[in-house]
């Protein structure tokens, strides 16, 4: 049995005193990290309020990107052993908004997947297509594409044990959703990338996320498809209710 896994991802919102008061809202009326799993992601500048305030509480946490180096002359990165070092459970690869601005390529994807797992943090790796290619009919073997070089030479323990998050790039922050027939299709697509480059067991194993204006009116439906597992959620995770609702759904 997958456990589901709903994740906020801040992006450049929040500082440390806010993210001590939204933690303080919420921490208490979390459901039980083996019912749902409850993720924030903060800007790394927010990291250590986030851990402090949800020490004791079932509250997840999680980066919103790293270097795939530990250490060195990476002016500006965000070092994945510090990140364990300061108890980070998850950290968020590939969001589109990197991959876009920053120019991160499906290689660096790759090694940022490799140095998590030597550190042992959990990658949540994103992928997604654009609109365009919805419309010319290459979503699949797009998605499908990502996801086999971001997991290229990745053990099938390391996969059974990752996130994977669909997230298509004209459904997030635009207010306008994936049908949950459309999330639906495309994250069964990447179970059976799973299990065409691994084995059953760890498509089974492998918990993936949709993404892409997830709020508390539509995730419900979303979350009641058999391969959606779970949702990373952007605007709709910065407001406390509304993120309590989001991973309180099943209530
Ligand atoms: C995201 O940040 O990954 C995201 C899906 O944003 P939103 O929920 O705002 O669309």
């Amino acid at each position: 049995m997958r456990t589901p896994i709903i994740a906020g991802n801040w992006k450049m919102n929040q500082n440390p005193e806010e993210t001590t008061a939204f933690v303080n809202a919420v921490k208490d009326q979390l459901p039980a990290s083996d019912k749902v799993e409850a993720v924030i992601a903060a800007p790394a500048v927010d990291l250590s309020a986030l851990l402090a305030s949800a020490k004791g509480s079932n509250l997840k946490t999680s980066a919103e990107n790293a270097y795939f180096e530990d250490a060195g002359a990476f002016t500006g990165e965000t070092s994945p052993k510090v990140l364990k070092e300061m108890g980070i459970d998850y950290t968020i690869i590939g969001h589109s908004e990197r991959r876009q601005y920053f120019h991160e390529t499906d290689e660096d994807i790759n090694k940022k997947a490799k140095a998590l797992f030597n550190n042992g943090i959990t990658p949540i790796i994103c992928c997604g297509e654009t609109l365009e290619q919805r419309e010319a009919g290459e979503t699949n073997n797009w998605v499908s594409g990502q996801v086999k070089a971001a997991l290229e030479g990745l053990s099938a323990d390391q996969v059974s044990s990752l996130v994977i998050a669909y997230e298509p790039i004209w459904a997030i922050g635009t207010g306008k959703t994936a049908s949950s027939e459309q999330a639906q299709e495309v994250c069964q697509v990447i179970r059976e990338t799973v299990k065409g480059l691994y084995n059953e067991q760890t498509a089974e194993n492998v918990r993936i996320q949709y993404g892409g204006s997830v709020k508390p009116a539509n995730v419900k439906e979303l979350m009641a498809k058999p391969d959606i597992d779970g949702g990373l959620v952007g605007g709709a995770s910065l407001d406390p209710e509304s993120f309590l609702a989001l991973v309180n759904y099943q209530d």
